[in-house]
């Protein structure tokens, strides 16, 4: 068995004073060890309602799990205690976000602080703890490590940040890394650099990424596989060739169309009309129908299931289904 994490019908929900916003609505995904999983959507789709919650890192009591599994390496993530989460938190599965500033400490040291993850998860002396901090600053390739190691995070650049953050998230190799919009906050070089430091330590360290963006440029770069979601639902993966290639979903059709080319004019961009559907109340039927220029009326009542187009590849809609009827038959149609 190479599966490292499976989750099966993930539900997260957020109570509001307004009601009760469910951010993620079903979603069941699969890691490998070593891959690259890209997860895609707009902001509000629950991609990082969903990464988060597989790091237990969700603002509670706000927010809940309410149905689902998260089993890394076959053990259930949601049921284990803040205890034994604060085991794997770091050492098993760690987590980058998009602005490094959030996640460093303004008034420790960089190499302190990486330290500091080494020291919590291994039993190593102080000083190996740093001798291996300046390894690991080389590692992600910032030049004069021992200098640096003294430095604090006001004295590196946006770029240099990122790289220390890296660093903390491999101090403890862990199996898996998810990074949530990791290089957004960064200018495009840096970006660039940033990705491919990532794939260069992912082949040296065997990790396997969670990427959370809603960039497909860098998915391109980045992933072996991609999920695309939207309203709190997978509704389409697959490798990133078919993805890419062969989109099966029209929100995936939609994001391909609004994706920037080299030598394109800005008007030739279609962005999707609309917008999501309230999360406060989700449709009953498929999330995306309002904006779908493909919407059958069975769209609107009946949620699409997930549709095997290949080994890989599966999208959730209900034009590769062959029990939809034509648009002018729905009335009727019964399970
Ligand atoms: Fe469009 Fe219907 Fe497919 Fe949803 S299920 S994406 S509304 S065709
Ligand atoms: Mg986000």
């Amino acid at each position: 068995m190479n599966k490292l994490l499976e989750v099966r019908d993930l539900e997260v929900s957020f109570s509001t004073y307004v009601g009760e916003v469910k951010a993620v609505r079903g979603v069941s995904l699969e890691l490998d060890k070593g891959e690259t999983l890209a997860i895609v959507g707009e902001s509000g789709s629950g991609k990082s309602v969903t990464s988060k919650s597989l790091m237990r890192l969700l603002p509670s009591p706000m927010a809940r799990i309410k149905n689902g599994e998260i089993l890394f390496e076959g053990r259930d993530v949601a049921k284990l205690s803040e205890k034994e989460m604060q085991d794997i938190r770091g050492a098993e599965i760690s987590m980058i976000f998009q602005d490094p500033m959030t996640s460093l400490n303004p008034t420790m040291t960089v190499g302190k602080q990486i330290d500091e993850v080494i020291l919590k998860h291994q039993k190593v002396s102080k000083a190996e703890a740093a001798k291996r901090s300046v390894e690991l600053l080389a590692l992600v390739g910032i030049p004069q490590p021992e200098t640096r190691y003294k430095q604090y995070p006001h004295q590196m650049s946006g770029g240099m940040r990122q790289r220390v953050v890296i660093a903390m998230a491999l101090a403890c190799n862990p199996k898996i890394l998810i990074a949530d919009e990791p290089t957004t906050a960064l200018d495009v070089t840096i970006q660039a650099q940033i990705l491919d430091l990532m794939r260069d330590l992912q082949e040296k360290t065997g990790t396997a990424i969670i990427l959370i963006t809603h960039d497909l440029g860098v998915v391109a770069n980045m992933a072996s596989r991609v999920a695309v979601m939207y309203a709190g639902k997978i509704v389409e993966v697959g490798t990133v060739d078919e993805i890419f290639y062969q989109p099966k979903h029209p929100y995936t059709m939609g994001l391909l169309a609004s994706m920037p080319k080299l030598h394109m004019q800005e008007e030739q961009l279609m962005a999707i009309p609309g917008t999501p559907p309230d999360l406060l109340d989700p449709p009953k039927g498929c999330g995306f129908a309002s904006r779908c220029p493909y919407a059958l009326e069975i769209c609107l009542s009946y949620q699409p299931e997930h549709m095997r187009c290949s080994d890989t590849h599966q999208a959730a809609c209900w034009l590769l289904d062959e029990r939809a009827p034509k648009m002018d038959d729905t009335v009727g149609w019964r399970e």
